[in-house]
């Protein structure tokens, strides 16, 4: 993100502090959902670790105090712990203070549901309308929200995480542990749970004050003193967090960055060791869990991207597990979000009950290559292409077509997907398969459709 937009959109409402994310678009937000809700209600409200949080708080929070909505503050927590805090506390809602991944720079607002799942699309759209249009609803003296604290969020996600994991087995093991929480939110819940689970931490990044010590989006390029800090301290695996600490990525016990979208698929083979029932991901995630559930007999559901969508179908077909290739774990009897703390625990759980090295567990994996390329485009040319290279594919052996978010093609030697950005004048091309070649040729097939139709667009 270079430019400062104030984006509101289904996941919230996010811009650059000292620009668009002013303390009045923040308190108006609060305004606006204590109307959505209504006077009365009650919302827990905790943040990551960003040096404008606690101005942001003050102001969503007195938006939703003269709306006559109380608030809980949870103080410094993670995304998910936010998530659980709104169900355990039986609240109306819950507000996240967050930018994720991005530069310090930048903050965010984000709403839950009472479940802990993000809004509906069709409630973001009605908070964003009463935002937009005001006038809200503020209530007289006798009515004002009341403000309290909890500070139970890092126990109670421990106890939740705790409760569905084989903590004996992981503690028999002694492993050492490397985390990289990058000066987020998972700096302080972190430790408690590697503490319980009888782990060895060697915890970098681990002072929770928002000044990230690397770019902080858990990829590859950010994460090289996380791989030498594993072959230094001879750890059995590395985790990173990203700064609300939702997603997870890992290092191999030899100090090598496996791949974000093998967390899922990590995550994936060790519950259905277990556990036998329907998996969910998003369009754009990897078939490696494809090709796990199909040897464990279950079946994957694929929904639009955007995690809300995944806990959409998740709860509409009754998964026991799913995610998304950027990292995210989502462990429903955990809390129904992307969970490092739960993803950091079934890993461990699985090096423990195979006793197995993890560049070997990622090894048994069917391994592919995925590329992901955009273009500039008009937004109408995407559906154009997406129709004619359905129709380009129909006529081969094992072509099966999702449509629910663009196209995307799965034949039996892999995929590919185009779809229009929800945010820019861009078109995304996805492709994967076992090798470069073939995924390139995925891609370039699409792609010749695609220079045709915006050729002709642009002619027009
Ligand atoms: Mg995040």
């Amino acid at each position: 993100m270079s430019e400062d937009r104030l984006m509101v959109s289904v996941s919230g409402v996010r811009g650059m502090i000292g620009g668009t994310l002013t303390p009045r678009v923040a308190c108006d937000f609060g305004c606006a959902f204590a109307k959505l809700l209504g006077a009365g209600k009650t919302v827990v409200l905790g943040r990551d670790t960003r040096p404008s949080g606690p101005m942001v708080r003050n102001a969503v929070t007195s938006g939703l105090l003269s709306g006559g909505v109380n608030v809980v503050d949870l103080g410094v927590v993670t995304t998910p712990g936010v998530a659980l805090m709104t169900r355990l506390l039986a609240a109306d809602g819950g507000v996240i203070i967050t930018a994720s991944h991005n530069p310090p720079a930048y903050n965010g607002i984000k709403f839950l549901q009472p479940s802990g799942t993000g809004l509906t699309a069709a409630t973001a759209a009605h908070l964003k309308q009463i935002w937009s249009d005001g006038p809200y609803d503020l209530v007289g003296v006798d009515e004002l929200g009341e403000a309290t604290v909890n500070r139970d969020t890092h126990d109670e996600h421990v106890s939740a995480v705790c409760n569905v994991t084989d903590v004996a087995t992981i503690a028999d093991q002694r492993f050492r542990v490397v985390v990289d929480s990058i000066n987020g939110a998972g700096c302080a819940v972190t430790p408690m749970l590697m503490d319980s689970l009888g782990v060895d931490l060697v915890h970098l990044n681990g002072l929770p004050d928002g000044r990230f010590a690397h770019e902080p989006e858990p990829i590859q390029p950010n994460l090289t003193s996380l791989c030498q800090a594993v072959r230094d301290n001879q750890a059995h695996v590395g985790f990173a967090q990203d700064p609300d600490a939702d997603r997870l990525v890992v290092v191999d016990e030899q100090g090598n960055f496996i791949g974000e979208e093998y967390t899922l698929a990590l995550a994936a083979a060790f519950v259905l060791r277990s556990r036998k029932g329907k998996l969910a991901t998003n369009l754009a995630t990897s078939r490696m869990i494809d090709d796990l559930a199909a040897a464990a007999g279950v079946e994957v559901v694929r929904a639009p991207t955007g995690e809300a969508n995944v806990v959409e179908a998740m709860q509409r077909e009754g998964c026991i597990f799913g995610g998304e290739g950027n990292g995210g774990v989502i462990d429903p009897r955990v809390v129904p979000v992307r969970d490092s703390l739960a993803g950091m625990a079934m890993i461990l759980q699985y090096l423990a009950e195979t006793g197995k090295p993890l560049s070997e567990l990622a090894a048994a994996i069917p391994a592919y290559v995925m590329l992901k390329t955009k273009l500039p485009c008009p937004a109408a040319a995407a559906a154009t292409v997406a129709a004619r290279a359905r129709e380009m594919f129909a006529n081969e052996g094992g072509a099966r077509f999702n449509t629910d978010d663009g196209l995307r093609v799965d034949l039996p030697g892999g995929w590919v997907s185009v779809r229009a950005s929800n945010t820019e004048p861009i078109m995304r091309i996805m492709a994967e398969a076992q090798d470069r070649d073939a995924a390139e040729a995925l891609v370039r097939r699409v792609r010749k459709i695609a220079d045709e139709v915006i050729g002709k667009d642009a002619r027009a």
